[in-house]
């Protein structure tokens, strides 16, 4: 699949993609300003950061902790530091990383196991509000991919909404690649659907974390709060 290589600056694609969601939002009939733009900086460095920061992003989803902390920590010694920044993990996560991740973010999208968030959990400070939490759901049951199976994530919520230090706020999925509007919408359906229900038991939850560069327009079908956006905004990873 060929991605776009914007030509643009990070700025001006930053814009567009807000302009297109306000479109798409108006074209499946969804309220305005229902979806946010969770801007993914994973691999660019800090000062592309704050150039997305200047443009308006807030939200920044980064996958990799140790990467996540030198930016967090340049951008905050910055002589103009991103105080309101909020930094979302959405990568895997392995158990030794919890501390940091608990410590220095304030949403995790990629949990999908209760140890994890048992961890969590535990290691989020006490001078923090509760860790804002999505389960990632594994919507293709491909054994490489993260995320747990779209039937066990019912029990996996219900253990995250008893936990005192984390807030259950969604459910979070990668589907497989795929270039055709209906068929993306196709494989984000099962996962609006059970999002609808989980709704009703766990009123906290209020996030459908979905859509990437490639296919937000169909996830805004599908009900998406919250795209999550790298390449369109920064250009391609290297
Ligand atoms: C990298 C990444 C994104 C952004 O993907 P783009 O195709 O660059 O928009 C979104 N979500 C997750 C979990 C990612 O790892």
């Amino acid at each position: 699949m060929t991605q776009k290589q914007p030509h643009h600056s990070i700025a001006d694609n930053y814009q567009q993609v807000l302009a297109s969601i306000r479109s798409q939002e108006d074209r499946f009939h969804r309220p305005a300003d229902s979806v946010h733009l969770l801007t993914v900086s994973k691999t660019h460095d800090a000062d592309k950061v704050r150039q997305a920061y200047v443009a308006g992003a807030r939200d920044f989803g980064e996958n990799y902790v140790q990467e996540a902390l030198d930016k967090i920590t340049a951008l905050a010694q910055s002589p103009q530091p991103l105080n309101d920044a909020t930094w979302h993990f959405i990568g895997p996560i392995q158990s030794n990383k919890t501390r940091d991740i608990a410590g220095e973010f304030a949403w995790v999208h990629s949990v999908d196991r209760l140890k994890i968030a048992q961890r969590l959990n535990d290691q989020r400070p006490d001078n923090l509000p509760p860790l804002n939490v999505c389960v990632q759901v594994n919507l293709s049951n491909e054994d490489s991919k993260s995320g747990v199976p779209l039937d066990a994530a019912e029990s996996l919520c219900a253990s995250i909404a008893a936990m005192p230090r984390l807030q259950l706020r969604g459910l979070m999925a990668i589907p497989a690649p795929c270039a055709e509007h209906e068929q993306q919408r196709k494989a984000f359906q099962p996962l609006h659907a059970a999002f609808k229900e989980l709704q009703q038991r766990h009123p906290t939850m209020d996030t459908l974390s979905i859509g990437m560069s490639n296919d937000f327009a169909a996830a805004i079908a599908e009900g998406s709060t919250m795209i999550r956006v790298g390449t369109a905004i920064f250009g391609a990873r290297s």
